[in-house]
């Protein structure tokens, strides 16, 4: 292949306006342009899209990029046209399309011009389109949010299952990109197998965040209190208050307002105005602390949020990871602060029994899990990238004292508690 560094920074520049590399990305790219099939693995916002972007961008044919929200698929596709002076350079296949628009679609394809398409997973079922792309030049096919292929990953979507076989029938030898931000080995292991890439070459981000502090305390009556006064001793900072409930969500929001903390409540129980007038608000800084469910977040980027407090145990580590994630994007401080409670485990557990077995199982082995980091006493960074798959080294790792217990060993603290005595 005539690709080589040069090239690939002089399209990194030209396509995207980047002087480097973000992390893992150079040895992505080069991977993919010699056409191997090629995991990756990165945290949100470690720069996935352009690892499968630019090697489509590079070379012959049309690339097709799988991804689960047509929103995801908008945004990207606007964001690939404003590089390009070609409009027809990245469409999206769908059924919301007019015949016309179905009609320039597959002639920008077909004539070449198109490098990446965007479908929907279940838009690969159709056969209509199945016939098309079989007849055109495939460069690759990538699996963007590859997690949705597991039962064991936060966003499960029976479609995905199927892309293997359709895969197939576009042509043969294709390169299968899988790109995931979760890190858990089961999912992992998931994606390898139902994609059939154990060959793929896997690119591993780390999942360290060394600038976010994680802490727990028990969960008491007070812990209306107890989030108060944190609130207080961090006044004018963002942050992000998660609860399990709408109900609690909107009541916490009442007693926060109540004692003088500007904070809105956030839920899919609200009506979509209000949902973005509390999101716009709490973005533009008109409010420090948004209450909400697991419903606020997706596509939050505040570079600033300085803590994220979990009134409620979360339903796994990796929501926890997620979640917590949403801190200190800037890279200053992010604290992360738990309450924890077995009763909330209970509840959990209860509200689980309705399910399907398959479905009950999997949810309780995760939550097992939560409260195994909620119970630690070791680094609780080091549980939750060994949770990962990732080795962490406790006294020299970046981040290292960033945790309750490693700053409060259990038991110097018993032994102060002793002195006290
Ligand atoms: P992910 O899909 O991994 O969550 P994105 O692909 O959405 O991440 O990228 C996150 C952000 O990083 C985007 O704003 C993107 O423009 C930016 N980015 C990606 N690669 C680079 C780079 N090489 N240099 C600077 N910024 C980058
Ligand atoms: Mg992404």
């Amino acid at each position: 292949m005539g690709i080589n560094e040069i090239d690939l920074h002089a399209s990194l520049k030209k396509y995207f306006g980047f002087s480097q590399f973000k992390g893992l990305q150079e040895n992505v790219v080069k991977n993919i342009v010699q056409g191997k099939n090629t995991f990756v693995i990165m945290p949100t916002g470690g720069g996935k899209s352009l690892c499968y972007q630019l090697p489509a961008l590079m070379q012959e044919g049309t690339a097709i990029v799988v991804s689960p929200l047509i929103a995801l698929m908008k945004n990207q596709v606007d964001a690939i046209r404003d590089v390009s002076s070609d409009i027809g350079v990245a469409h999206v296949l769908n059924s919301s399309l007019t015949k016309t628009e179905i009609k320039q679609v597959k002639n920008d394809v077909s004539n070449g011009v198109t490098k990446l398409l965007y479908v929907a997973p279940e838009s690969l079922t159709k056969e209509e389109y199945v016939d098309f792309l079989q007849g055109e030049k495939i460069s690759f096919v990538a699996v963007d949010e590859a997690h949705c292929i597991s039962e064991w990953g936060h966003d499960f979507r029976p479609e995905y299952r199927n892309l293997k076989s359709i895969v197939g029938r576009l042509g043969d030898n294709i390169p299968l990109i899988a790109l995931t931000a979760t890190a858990t080995p089961k999912v992992q292991e998931d994606i390898i197998k139902n994609l059939g890439i154990t060959d793929a070459k896997v690119f591993k981000a780390s999942f360290n965040r060394p600038n976010l502090y994680y802490e727990v305390r028990p969960k008491t009556q007070n812990v209306d209190g107890d989030i108060i006064r944190f609130i207080k001793q961090n006044s004018g900072k963002s942050g992000i208050i998660y609860c399990l409930s709408r109900k609690r969500v909107e009541e916490l929001a009442q007693v926060l307002q109540v004692n003088g903390v500007s904070a809105v409540p956030y839920h899919a129980g609200l009506d979509g105005k209000t949902r973005s007038k509390h999101q716009d608000m709490f973005l533009m800084e008109d409010v420090d602390v948004v209450v909400a469910t697991i419903a606020f977040g997706m596509g939050i980027d505040k570079p600033d949020v300085r803590f994220v407090i979990h009134h409620d145990i979360p339903k796994s580590i990796e929501s926890y990871y997620q979640e917590t994630g949403r801190a200190g994007r800037d890279g200053g401080e992010g604290h992360c602060l738990a309450f924890y409670s077995y009763k909330d485990v209970e509840k959990l557990e209860k509200f689980m029994s309705g399910k399907p077995v398959a479905e009950q199982e999997i949810g309780n082995a995760l939550l097992q899990e939560i409260v195994g980091y909620a119970e630690t006493s070791m680094s609780r960074r080091k549980f939750i990238l060994h949770y990962f798959g990732e080795e962490f080294d406790e006294i020299n790792g970046e981040g290292a004292d960033m945790d309750d217990n490693t700053r409060n060993p259990k038991e110097k603290q018993e032994a102060k508690d002793d002195v006290v005595k």
